[in-house]
């Protein structure tokens, strides 16, 4: 199948010069072509965007939000297609590439609600016959860049406060992962989106992502993906004074105090560390855990990890299914060997999966360390594969310490009976996510969603904060005294 461009309403015609293949990560098989945009193509669309944005803007809002009440319809209807396209495109397991889809819905009909709140403020004007308010505006073209890993939720948190609001909105798949887009430009066009006001276009992040940064038409810059090139988004979009939203790495941990429930707590970190194959930004990539139960944490993993069943996860029975490439295999092989090099203890796997079936795809053993010094490679690093670290402590204030200690601030989660140190670990963890008594993972469409430190830059996606992103703070007075009155002076 060749994916073609979405734009002003229509489908664009293919240079079949400019086709990547897409991969299906669980067996090597290509699933379809995706096309490459040239410059011409990134800057059409960014015109049409431009003028459909205008009359865009006009719409009432509830109105808007119809279109987006019509999406949530047919990604419902949809889901369980959508869902096996999600897994052979990206390999998560089918539960959670459902999952997945069903965020996409949920913001769909939490965003179409947000056409009738968008919330300003009225408020008394220290001047008599006067009248104060605030009102969100829409900005104008969004430019929407995201990763591999969430080819269809993080798309959805962006794109629908984008265009409730009143944007039109441009957005750059990964190239790793553009049949959801396709599916969603699909979606957007049979609902009947007026033409220009949702385009996709497909292309590479120094290209399509560069031309869409520079381009002063396109004022709003939404990102999500590595730190590192979140950092050149910054740099760029700065120089051209862009609103840039970032949301990037994560090296989540879980705390387990000596008071735990082991059990919650071993179930817990096995779902957010071998999910999605431990390729999600709030993956647990660190087990902080207490000296007294340091060793029941290690056996009840090393148990729990012999059962797991490595596979297509659009098999059902499959608990963890490959990761994105080859390239990331031999990336998390770098970074178990330099945990070996650096004193780390292995308690199994370390190794790319190549046996029989498996070798066609990009596998690797679920991996367990323990004795992991909190400033190695391995406890700092986001490895972004299914690999566990254990770190010893002695006390909450150490964990809480360790926890603080990277670059990152995602997620982070705690175990423990007592509510005293819940809410101390609550006030102190250094992230925008806390969890208590759950993992580092599954985060609901209507909080705010995002990080602190080399996460983010203070904006956040999904919750109705996401809509600062997408509008600008309108304070308006309406002075019906039939004087001029000055603030600050005729205040007496
Ligand atoms: P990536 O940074 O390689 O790519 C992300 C997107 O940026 C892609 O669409 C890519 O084409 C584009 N891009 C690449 N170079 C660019 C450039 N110079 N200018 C503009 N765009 C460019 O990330 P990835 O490998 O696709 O995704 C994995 C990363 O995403 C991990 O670090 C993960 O933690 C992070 N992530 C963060 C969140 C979050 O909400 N904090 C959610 C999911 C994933």
């Amino acid at each position: 199948m060749k994916l073609q461009h979405y734009v002003n309403g229509q489908w664009v015609e293919i240079d079949d010069m400019n086709l990547i293949p897409v991969l299906n990560p669980a067996n090597g098989k290509e699933i379809a072509q995706v096309p490459m945009a040239s410059k011409e193509v990134v800057h059409h669309a960014i015109e049409v965007a431009k003028k459909a944005q205008k009359s865009w803007a006009l719409v009432p809002a509830p109105k808007r939000a119809d279109y987006l009440y019509a999406i949530g319809q047919k990604l419902k209807e949809r889901k369980e297609q959508l869902a096996q396209i999600l897994t052979a495109e990206m390999g998560k397991v089918i539960e959670e590439a459902r999952g997945e889809v069903q965020e996409g819905i949920d913001m769909a009909f939490y965003m179409a609600g947000e056409g009738r709140r968008m919330f300003g403020q009225t408020t008394p004007s220290e001047l008599p016959n006067k009248f104060a308010m605030s009102v969100r505006s829409p900005i104008g073209v969004v430019g929407l860049i995201t990763p591999w890993n969430f080819p269809i939720a993080i798309a959805t948190w962006k794109s629908f406060p984008a265009l409730v609001a009143g944007n039109a909105v441009i957005w750059k798949p990964s190239t790793e992962t553009p049949m959801m887009a396709y599916e969603l430009a699909k979606i957007f066009d049979e609902v009947g989106i007026p033409p220009g006001v949702a385009n996709v276009v497909f292309g590479s992040g120094n290209d399509v992502g560069t031309t869409l940064i520079e381009h002063p038409d396109v004022k709003v810059i939404s990102f999500t993906g590595s730190t590192e090139t979140g950092s050149k988004v910054a740099e760029l979009g700065g120089k051209h004074l862009k609103k840039v939203s970032l949301e990037m790495g994560g090296k989540n941990a879980i705390i387990v105090l000596e008071d735990a429930d082991l059990d919650l707590a071993v179930e817990g970190i096995l779902w957010s560390a071998l999910g999605t194959a431990g390729q999600r930004c709030t993956a647990c990539s660190r087990v902080i855990v207490h000296a007294d139960v340091k060793e029941q944490v290690e056996q009840r993993l090393l148990a729990a990890m012999s059962e797991l069943k490595l596979g297509d996860g659009a098999d059902e029975e499959v608990s963890i299914g490959p990761v994105i490439h080859r390239a990331a295999l031999h990336k998390i092989h770098s970074y178990t060997q330099q945990g070996l090099n650096q004193g780390a203890r292995l308690l199994t796997g370390g190794k790319i999966a190549d046996d029989g079936a498996l070798a066609d795809g990009s596998y690797y053993e679920p991996t367990l360390f323990t004795d992991v010094a909190w400033d190695s490679i391995l406890a700092q690093e986001e490895i972004f594969g299914p690999v566990i670290s254990l770190i010893t402590v002695h006390s909450l204030q150490e964990a809480i310490e360790v926890n603080n200690s990277v670059k990152y601030g995602l997620s982070s989660s705690i175990f423990t009976q007592d509510i005293n140190r819940v809410f101390e670990a609550q006030r102190d963890l250094d992230t925008g996510i806390v969890y208590v008594n759950a993992g580092t993972t599954g985060a609901e469409i209507h909080l705010p969603f995002g990080g602190t430190k080399g996460t983010g830059n203070g904006h956040r996606d999904s919750g109705v904060q996401a809509l600062d992103v997408y509008t600008e703070w309108k304070s308006v007075y309406i002075d019906y005294s039939g004087k001029l009155q000055r603030a600050q002076i005729d205040t007496e």
